[in-house]
């Protein structure tokens, strides 16, 4: 997948309000093929459950979690 499409898939991903934080740096976000758990190590690298990033190591659900921690950050 293009970075840019999959930056796109994303923002749809925040807007729809798919990407809930757990606790324990999770995440969860609710794809369009299932629901998967984002999970930031202490040392701030992402990782999801999905296949693509099984394969690709990078998917839109490590890109939600991403730029919603750099809104965060730009809040605080
Ligand atoms: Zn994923």
């Amino acid at each position: 997948m293009p970075l840019s499409k999959m930056v796109d898939k994303a923002d749809k991903l925040l807007r729809q309000k798919r990407v809930m934080p757990l606790d324990g740096g999770r995440y969860n976000v609710i794809g369009d093929h299932g629901t998967y758990i984002v999970q930031v190590s202490p040392t701030g690298s992402l990782s999801c459950n999905c296949p693509g990033f099984q394969s690709k190591r990078r998917c839109s659900h490590v890109a939600a979690v991403l730029i919603l921690r750099e809104i965060k950050k730009g809040k605080g």
